[in-house]
C-alpha cells in the first residue's frame, strides 16, 4: 500500500516537492501484552498454554515454560471462512484443547508452521486426520504449492480466510522452509525464528541475508503495526539473551519487535558480507551455525 507521495507546488518561479506521508491504513485494532512470562519449572497453579486475545480475531498463545524451555509462541487468526493456526508448539502439552475452545463451529482450520523445526511442529499429531482440519507440509515444495508461490523464495504467496488476505513470505536462512506473514488486516506481521528477541540461528547465511533483506524490503513497503516471532530469549538488559536453556525468564524482554529493530539487524547482517560472527544487537543475537 502507498504510505507516502510527492506534493509539488508550484511558487513564483520555483517548484517547491515534499514527501508527504499519509496516515497509515484502517487495520482492526489489537493489543500485544508488555510481558509474556511463561513460568518457571513447576507447570503447578498455572495454565500450560497461556492465550491473550489480540482482538476477537486473532489470538496469541505461549506454551508455558514448564512444559519446554523452548516455550514458544503460536498464533491463530480467524477469517470469514476459515481459521489459521501458525504452529503447533514443542510438544508434551494440549493445544489442542485451547484451540478447540476457540474455534467457531462453521469454521475449516489451517494448520501451518513459521517453519519445520521440531519446537514448532510437535503438536501437529494433535490435529492431524480430523475434520475440517487440513495440516500443511513442512517441507518447501509443499509450502510453496499450498501458499501459490510462484518463484521461491522471491515471490510472495497469499492465503486468504475468507474476506481476510494474509500474505506469506519465503525466508529461508534459519530453516529452509522458513516463512513470514503478513496480515493486511491488522498489519500484524509473524516473523517466526527468523526475527524475534532472541538468539537468531543462522544455518544458511547467503539465504538468510537474503532473506531479512527481503523481508525490510518488505517493511518499507506496507505499514506494520507489530513484529512477532516465536521466542523470547533476550532479558530487558539491552545486548543480553538468557542462557541457551533457560526454564525461568522473570526479565525477559517483550515479544513485539518494530522494523526500525529488523533494520538494524539487516545492516549488521549485510556488513558481514557471507562471514557471520556471533554478534548481540540491542535487541536480538545473531548466532551462526556451523
Ligand atoms: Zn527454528
Ligand atoms: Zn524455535
Amino acid at each position: 500500500m502507498k504510505v507516502s507521495s510527492l506534493l509539488c507546488i508550484a511558487g513564483i518561479g520555483a517548484l517547491a516537492c515534499v514527501h508527504v506521508r499519509h496516515a497509515g491504513p484502517e487495520f482492526q485494532p489489537g493489543r500485544v501484552s508488555t510481558t509474556w512470562y511463561a513460568g518457571g519449572k513447576s507447570c503447578a497453579g498455572a495454565p500450560q498454554v497461556r492465550v491473550q486475545a489480540y482482538n476477537a480475531d486473532f489470538f496469541i498463545l505461549r506454551q508455558a515454560a514448564c512444559t519446554n524451555y523452548e516455550k514458544p509462541f503460536l498464533y491463530l487468526i480467524f477469517g470469514h471462512h476459515r481459521a489459521l493456526l501458525f504452529d503447533t508448539g514443542a510438544g508434551g502439552v494440549d493445544v489442542a484443547t485451547p484451540i478447540d475452545t476457540l474455534m467457531r463451529a462453521s469454521l475449516d482450520l489451517v494448520v501451518a508452521h513459521s517453519h519445520a523445526h521440531g519446537d514448532h511442529i510437535a503438536g501437529d499429531t494433535q490435529f492431524v486426520q480430523r475434520p475440517h482440519i487440513t495440516v500443511v507440509g513442512r517441507d518447501t515444495a509443499s509450502v510453496r504449492a499450498f501458499f501459490g508461490i510462484r518463484q521461491w523464495p522471491t515471490d510472495t504467496g497469499t492465503i486468504d480466510l475468507g474476506d481476510r488476505v494474509i500474505d506469506v513470505l519465503a525466508i529461508p536462512g534459519h530453516q529452509p522452509a522458513s516463512i513470514a506473514l503478513y496480515d493486511r488486516r491488522t498489519g500484524v506481521m509473524l516473523t517466526g525464528d527468523t526475527f524475534y528477541p532472541g538468539r537468531l540461528y543462522v544455518r544458511d547465511t547467503a539465504a538468510y541475508a537474503r532473506s531479512i533483506s527481503r523481508l525490510a524490503e518488505f517493511t518499507r513497503r506496507h505499514t506494520i503495526t507489530h513484529m512477532l516471532g516465536a521466542h523470547v530469549e533476550q532479558s530487558q538488559t539491552a545486548f543480553k539473551d538468557y542462557p541457551v536453556g533457560t526454564v525461568d525468564q522473570p526479565e525477559e524482554h517483550g515479544l513485539d519487535l518494530t522494523p526500525a529493530q529488523l533494520y538494524q539487524l539487516d545492516s549488521a547482517v549485510q556488513s558481514m558480507r557471507g562471514h557471520f560472527v556471533r554478534t548481540p544487537l540491542r535487541d536480538v543475537t545473531i548466532w551462526p551455525q556451523p
